[in-house]
């Protein structure tokens, strides 16, 4: 298979196009769901602790039930599933009753594409466009589950850092003892500067899962690319938070989700991170 993708470049990123489609499909279904089954498991725990009989539903993960529509409940058979090509097919409408399907859900399978193709164009067939991959599915996941809730669930920034060390084993990015240590290293900048505005404010400006998503970072590129992660993420997030906020017209004590940030700055010191390094 890797022979046959070094000789067919152009096959390589169309199979890396379909998975990315595909991939990001789920990551559809990531989203939506996790937050749900992570609410599921607090009451459940909550209701445990005060010994009281769990609330009863029906399965709910993130293989069943079956996708519904969210307008009446008709279930989205497989024609219907297709990533990108059926949204446009259906143009962003149920077939049963015609209620409009967001826009987000083919987006996020275009951008899931777009990395993947992204990833198989810098690092070619092998084990580090995999990992690349696998790296940026991850943070489109986060960054859809943060813009929703503004969490960032220990279920994929946990992973995510345990991957970024098990793959620099070999020094796939970054020499694991840079890994190591950009992982201790990201978690501790996020967190003092944590404490320090809440010593100086008396407010929280970020939560415990941005510690952990840099942290991850830093297990993936080494502590020698945190300045940059966090110079990118500051400035993506200085540009694109202004914007928000004066588009919805909010106050500046408005709570904005750090982790998307963070997300993009990953992103782009895969791409780009050695030429920013030394241009910086
Ligand atoms: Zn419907």
């Amino acid at each position: 298979m890797q022979e046959l993708f070094t000789q067919q470049p152009i096959l390589f990123l169309c199979a890396a196009g379909v998975l990315g489609a595909l991939v990001g499909s789920f990551l559809n279904v990531v989203i939506h769901r996790l937050p749900i089954m992570m609410e599921h498991a607090w009451q459940d725990e909550l209701a445990d602790a005060q010994d009281k009989e769990p609330a009863q539903r029906e399965r709910f993960n993130l293989l069943v039930p079956r996708s519904r529509c969210p307008h009446c409940g008709h279930a989205i058979g497989a024609f219907e599933n297709i990533p990108i090509i059926s949204w446009l097919a259906l143009r962003g409408r149920c077939s049963a009753c015609r209620g409009t399907i967001a826009i987000r859900y083919p987006l996020i399978e275009a951008l899931t594409a777009a990395l993947f193709v992204g990833c198989a164009w810098q690092f070619g067939p092998g084990a580090a466009a995999i990992a690349a991959m696998a790296f940026c599915a991850t943070l489109v996941a986060l960054t859809g589950i943060d813009l929703d809730t503004q969490l960032l669930p220990d279920q994929l920034t946990l992973p995510l850092l345990w991957l970024g060390l098990l793959v620099n084993l070999g020094a796939m990015f970054a020499r694991l003892p840079d890994a190591v240590i950009g992982a201790a290293a990201g978690y501790l900048v996020l967190w003092s500067v944590y404490w320090l505005f809440k010593l100086v404010t008396g407010r929280e400006g970020m939560g415990y899962g941005d510690f952990k998503l840099l942290a991850a970072l830093g297990a993936w590129f080494g502590w020698q690319a945190l300045p940059l992660l966090l110079l990118v993420s500051s400035v993506v997030g200085a540009i694109l938070g202004i914007a928000i906020l004066v588009v919805q017209r909010k106050g500046r004590h408005t709570a904005i989700a750090f982790g998307p940030y963070l997300a993009i700055a990953g992103v782009i010191t895969l791409f780009f991170g050695p030429q920013l390094r030394q241009w910086i």
